[in-house]
């Protein structure tokens, strides 16, 4: 029997070359197809008699085919060519190159057509207009004799061999056989209080409307479904989270901790102290902290992190913190040992190609004992692991929009219900934040380290490139800072279209022998051995190379303070988010360093993109323009990062994303008052980007 869970492979007119094509789509089931929700509409919605019929006019009309004939004209080309007639006058209707249209249009038969009126043959025709033959009935809903013409038409997102015409015609009766027996799980107080119409009127609407009106009401329920769920969603994970009991309470030292803050080499900046209180309160708690430390790049996260771990330390607890990449991890390892280890603390470095003698327990021949270390700092390595260990008490991720929901979880279930501190350098609005991770509790790092110079961004055209190498070399003699240059490429491709796209294995040949020969140079890419990478980072960091020539594997995290110049090739084929994340690289002493945007783009989007970097430094800012370029369902840096892809509801909808959040905080408590919501979330799940 026809369900919402039914598979598309078994609905009517699919079958599974179709159930294929639309899995490109993200539609696996009846819901999915009734939820694929049209980006515009066709207003084809002007009925006229033929005679009334103007020139130029959009129009549908409706008659009986009088005749049809397939035409091959003097040049080789296919026409078709039908009459059709109402009682008020008749009228041509041409076609091109569509032959197989003999097999429907039969004279006799009564037509819908859609399209404008035009000179054809010195006679007024309808060319290649859109058409469909009026069965009366075959849909319940009275105003919906067609579906193609006479009336908006729905346009939907697309993809190979799956038009908008194929899914209005297979949307179409699942809305008449379906959405009647699809209760609306919304509660009906909450619909109320909103003014939001029922779900199966909704459905309708969207994709059949009959005015523009219904339309907008449509938009509203359904927007507000996706925003209230996600937040419900969010909710349901908080109170879940806080069944959990901590094994090990915390004590907080405030004389230790002190000692260690007044060794740093710098003042924390008042939002790292407010940051840390709020976790150190956390600490103290008897459930687990589930906390997201949410800092610009570049603003002190790693600190706080480590002051984290010291109190953990402390209380006897293990640690352990991830990291996305081996750089990242060993770059870690290295500043937290110099915070730490002169307080006793042992650290260890745990990546798949640096493995702690028996981080493995099990197979404890030789190597350390993970039980003489306090502080793991690993990668991805740290999961794939079965040890346990039961006096963990703080895990800590960095970039967590980095790993998947599982790998979290797997690194979180080492221990008994440790703390959670995540990281994260992606610059979401605070309300964007709430939504996503309600769960969550939030602390902002909304303040850089004082005694920065801003970064000065520059986009560069190509004919400029010589002057800005012979600049590079001033700068590095003048200045002894050292300079990143990033490629988009790590090889050259033979891409016709690719051909001008810098890679940074050439450019680096290039770049040593013939532009910087009197400096030191270095290579880096992801295919890389990490050996090799450990070597070049470390040349770089210990100021062995002027020049690090390189793909954007140095986008997450890398601390290198005396970097002062970043210049990015072909610039124009990085989002915001990366873009920023790049620059974020230099710009971390109190050196002046510079951002060079090297382009030849065109485009208006791409030049809008590079204009805004060059006008802004905040993290923040840059996230607002880039919701705004992107417009709804988009959010800085979604292909990347681990958000939720809206489907209708944008989050730039300050005012919808209020009204859900109060909503979804009102039903939580009676949640168990709602089954068919329950329900809902049961099947309900956030397409989350995971990161590859
Ligand atoms: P991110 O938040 O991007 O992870 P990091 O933790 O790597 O930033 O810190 C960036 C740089 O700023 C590091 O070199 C760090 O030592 C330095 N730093 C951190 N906090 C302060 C501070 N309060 N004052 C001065 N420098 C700081
Ligand atoms: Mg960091």
């Amino acid at each position: 029997m026809l369900s919402l869970s039914t598979p598309t492979k078994e609905l009517y007119m699919v079958g599974p070359t179709y159930a294929k094509r639309l899995k490109k789509l993200n539609i696996n089931t009846a819901e999915d197809l009734l939820h694929h929700y049209p980006f515009r509409y066709d207003d084809f919605s002007l009925i006229s008699t033929i005679n009334q019929l103007q020139l130029g006019e959009v129009v549908t009309i409706q008659g009986k085919i009088i005749s049809y004939q397939n035409i091959y004209t003097k040049y080789g080309k296919k026409l078709q060519k039908a009459v059709v007639a109402d009682q008020t006058g008749q009228i041509e209707t041409i076609w091109f190159n569509q032959p197989f249209l003999t097999k429907t249009l039969k004279s006799g038969l009564l037509i819908s057509l859609a399209g404008k009126v035009d000179w054809f043959d010195r006679k007024p025709a309808l060319i290649s207009p859109e058409y469909e033959l009026i069965r009366s009935k075959i849909y319940d809903l009275r105003s919906m004799i067609t579906i193609h013409t006479g009336r908006l038409v729905p346009v939907y997102p697309e993809t190979y061999g799956v038009s908008s015409k194929w899914l209005r015609s297979r949307i179409a009766p699942l809305i008449e056989k379906l959405i009647s027996r699809t209760p609306d799980w919304l509660p009906q107080t909450i619909k109320k209080e909103n003014n939001l119409i029922d779900l199966r009127l909704a459905l309708k609407e969207i994709h059949f409307p009959n005015s523009q009106s219904e339309i907008s009401e449509a938009k509203s329920r359904l927007s507000f479904d996706e925003l209230f769920l996600i937040q419900l969603e969010a909710l349901k994970r908080k109170q879940n989270w806080q069944k959990n009991k901590l094994t090990h309470a915390f004590k907080v030292n405030q004389e230790k901790v002190l000692e260690l803050i007044n060794s740093l080499p710098f003042n924390l900046t008042s939002s790292q102290n407010k940051a840390l209180k709020q976790i150190l309160d956390d600490l103290k708690l008897k459930n687990p902290m589930n906390r997201l430390l949410e800092g610009d790049v570049g603003s002190g996260k790693t600190v706080v992190a480590a002051i984290s771990m010291y109190v953990a330390y402390l209380n006897g607890l293990k640690s352990i913190l991830m990291a996305p990449t081996e750089i990242l991890a060993q770059q870690h390892y290295q500043t937290i040992k110099t915070l730490l280890e002169p307080f006793g603390v042992k650290i260890a470095l745990l990546t798949s190609s640096n493995k702690i003698g028996n981080w493995k327990p099990a197979r404890s021949a030789g190597g350390l004992e993970i039980g003489n270390y306090h502080i793991v700092i690993g990668t991805h390595a740290l999961i794939y692991d079965k040890v346990k260990l039961d006096n963990l008490g703080l895990v800590i991720i960095d970039e967590q929009h980095r790993f998947g929901v599982e790998q979290r979880a797997k690194l979180i279930n080492k221990g008994k219900s440790p703390h959670i501190l995540t990281m994260t350098a992606t610059p979401i609005p605070r309300t964007i934040a709430l939504t996503l991770y309600g769960d969550l509790d939030l602390s902002v790092l909304d303040e850089m380290p004082p005694a920065r110079k801003e970064i000065k961004t520059w986009v560069v055209p190509l004919e400029k490139r010589l002057s800005a190498y012979k600049w590079i070399s001033e700068q590095i003699k003048k200045e002894q800072c050292q300079i990143f240059i990033v490629c988009p490429l790590i090889e050259q491709s033979d891409k016709e279209s690719m051909k001008d796209i810098r890679a940074a294995t050439v450019e680096f040949e290039h770049l040593s022998q013939k532009i910087f020969p009197d400096f030191k140079l270095g290579l880096l890419h992801g295919q890389m051995k990490t050996k090799d990478k450990d070597k070049i980072i470390n040349d770089f960091r210990d100021e062995k190379l002027d020049i690090l020539v390189s793909t954007p594997v140095v986008e997450v995290g890398i601390d290198i303070p005396n970097a002062a110049i970043m210049m990015i090739e072909g610039a124009d084929r990085f989002g915001l988010a990366q873009l920023h994340q790049l620059r974020g690289r230099v710009g971390r002493s109190n050196k002046q360093s510079y951002c060079l945007l090297f382009t030849s783009t065109k485009d208006k989007e791409n030049r809008q993109r590079l204009a805004a970097m060059q006008k802004y430094i905040s993290g923040f800012k840059l996230a607002e323009i880039d919701l705004q370029l992107r417009g709804a369902g988009e959010i800085y840096g979604t292909e990347q990062h681990g958000f939720a892809n809206l489907k209708i509801a944008s989050f730039a909808d300050s005012v919808l994303m209020e009204k859900t959040s109060i909503a979804a905080k009102k039903i939580i408590p009676q949640l168990n008052q709602f089954p068919l919501l329950q329900e809902k979330l049961k099947t309900y799940t956030i397409k989350l980007i995971e990161p590859n």
